[in-house]
């Protein structure tokens, strides 16, 4: 079994297909044409990838990736019908981890599935560390425990925790958490990053979440020990 895949879309045949090829490749396939059933359904049973339709009934992908992406770090493959839609999709930022434009052969999808299931299996998944993030509520708790965040520091946490791994310099940090303004220093993510990391150790002393490499900028990486 090389992992469970999660296919959202709401052509029947199109998604039979996909199944198909999946499964003659070794994946387990689960087909779901409805954007609002998928949030739930990854909560419950924790898929190794999501592939996800753009256009869908009743919630499209653009949502249901957001939503996703505010409690799991699952890699998600996003499927356009436009090739021109995939600029406007990179610039939204959705956490996705590629695209795929239609229409597609089932083979070359099946390739960029093992291709991001490779890139991302490296890194243990963020969910693992037991750290849970509302971001409705704006809300993270770590082994059960409310960690008490700011609003600035949520923010924070949450987009470092949607690209574990993936490296921030400060004033990519900066522009995330203060987009209309200019005026704060470097310095204000480091002090915040400084806070964090302290609410962090009263749950989990010892382990490091978010890591700072030096003269570049953070990073998140669930768990590693420091001592
Ligand atoms: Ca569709």
């Amino acid at each position: 079994m090389n992992g469970s895949i999660l296919i959202v879309e709401d052509e029947e045949k199109l998604a039979r297909l996909l199944a198909e090829y999946l499964e003659q490749s070794g994946y387990q396939a689960f087909c779901l044409a409805d954007g609002e059933a998928v949030p739930p359904w990854v909560r419950l049973h924790a898929p190794d990838l999501v592939l996800l339709d753009l256009m869908l009934p009743h919630r499209d992908g653009l949502e249901v990736c957001k939503e996703i992406r505010a409690f799991s770090t699952v890699p998600i493959i996003m499927i356009t019908a436009r090739i021109e839609e995939i600029d406007r999709l990179l610039g939204l930022e959705l956490g996705a981890d590629d695209y795929v434009c239609k229409p597609f052969s089932p083979r070359e999808v099946v390739a960029r599935v093992r291709t991001v299931l490779r890139r991302t299996n490296g890194s243990l998944p963020a969910a693992a560390t037991g750290l849970l993030l509302d971001g409705q509520r704006y809300r993270a708790t770590l082994r059960g425990r409310d960690l008490e965040l700011t609003a600035v520091e949520f923010k924070l946490l949450h987009f470092l925790f949607a690209t574990p791994g993936r490296l921030y310099s400060r004033s990519q940090l900066m522009d995330r958490i203060y987009p209309n303004e200019r005026v704060v220093s470097d310095r204000t993510i480091d002090s915040h990053v400084k806070k964090l990391r302290k609410k962090i150790a009263v749950v989990a002393p010892g382990e490091e979440f978010i890591h700072s490499v030096y003269g570049v900028g953070y990073k998140f990486e669930p768990a590693s020990k420091t001592s």
